[in-house]
């Protein structure tokens, strides 16, 4: 087995070694054998950190978000429903949006379509045939992969961009849905780290979040709304392969035999969200 270097990072130029920031994600994947890296480059002494205005930093923890009044409320919601509150502690906003599936196939190393191994990707997506309760509704048919990030979907329904060492994108070009000749979920190039966010004032936004218990759960479904200058976007969270923009109605997923109770679930909290950015 080859030795794993740990190093401090000195500049944001971090050649081609592995990110870590809180590790909540990266450790887990490296046990399990599911993430490959020769050299972790701990990442916290170059990244912004802290909140200013609409601006912030990619290495603000979770825990800091949610209790803000800088920070729009869809996203102090997101982040407060989040993992458990040592998790958020640790966890910075960067490293969730880059955070990896929760699909039990690929948690253990099923050969799937998102799985590498020596010989490549798979060629199958085992949840489409398997147990896929909580897996995707939209957007399915290659990877029913569920984009298990409350806070991307409340970012994206912001309108927040991110500022990363190469270049400012909307969050919304953060993501891809895998396809056969492309089988990354992020535009995100090695090497390329996340460095701040830009996240506008709404008029008013909200997070609702149906999970299978009251705290440290991904959501099976997530809703995330934001009303700016009179237009309200939709964003889901556990819904699709990535946050997924509501631009038609709930009605036009596609669930497979065993997840169709998400569409309920989506259309009552869309409902909900609605009438609560309505009332004011
Ligand atoms: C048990 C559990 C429950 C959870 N529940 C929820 C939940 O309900 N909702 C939810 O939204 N999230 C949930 N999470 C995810 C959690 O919020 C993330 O694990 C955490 O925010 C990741 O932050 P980190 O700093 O620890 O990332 P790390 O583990 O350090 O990194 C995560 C990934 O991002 C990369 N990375 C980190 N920072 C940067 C950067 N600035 N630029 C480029 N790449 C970077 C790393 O290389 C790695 O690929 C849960 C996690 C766990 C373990
Ligand atoms: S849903 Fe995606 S990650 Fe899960 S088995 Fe299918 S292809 Fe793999």
């Amino acid at each position: 087995m080859s030795r794993l270097e740990l190093r401090w990072a000195s500049s944001t130029d971090i050649d081609g070694a592995t990110p870590l920031h809180g590790g909540t994600e990266v450790v887990p994947l490296l046990r399990a054998g599911l993430l490959q890296a020769e050299t972790l480059v701990d990442i916290r002494g170059v990244v912004p950190c802290g909140i200013d205005g609409t601006r912030i930093g990619a290495g603000a923890t979770l825990a800091e978000l949610e209790c803000d009044p800088q920070v729009p409320a869809a996203l102090r919601e997101a982040c407060r429903l989040a993992a458990s509150p040592q998790l958020r502690n640790m966890g910075s906003i960067g490293g969730n949006l880059l955070q990896a599936t929760r699909c039990w196939y690929w948690r253990l190393a099923w050969p799937c379509r998102l799985n590498r191994t020596s010989e490549g990707y798979g060629d199958a997506c085992f949840a489409r045939d398997g147990e896929h309760r909580e897996h995707a509704i939209f957007a399915n048919d290659f990877c029913a992969s569920a984009h298990p990030s409350d806070v991307a979907a409340a970012l994206l329904a912001l309108g927040a961009t991110l500022r990363t060492s190469r270049r400012e994108l909307p969050v919304a070009d953060l993501y891809r849905v895998p396809t056969e000749d492309d089988r990354r979920t992020t535009t995100l190039e090695p090497g390329e780290l996340i460095l701040e966010l830009d996240v506008p004032e709404p008029e008013r936004s909200i997070y609702l979040k149906a999970m299978e218990r009251k705290q440290w759960a991904f959501p099976i479904v997530g809703v995330a709304a934001a009303r700016s200058a009179g237009v309200t976007r939709i964003v889901l969270a556990g819904v699709a392969p990535v946050p997924w923009l509501l631009e038609g109605s709930v009605d036009d997923a596609t669930p497979l035999p065993r997840n169709a109770y998400k569409v309920d679930v989506a259309r009552a909290l869309v409902e909900r969200a609605r009438t609560a950015l309505d009332a004011g």
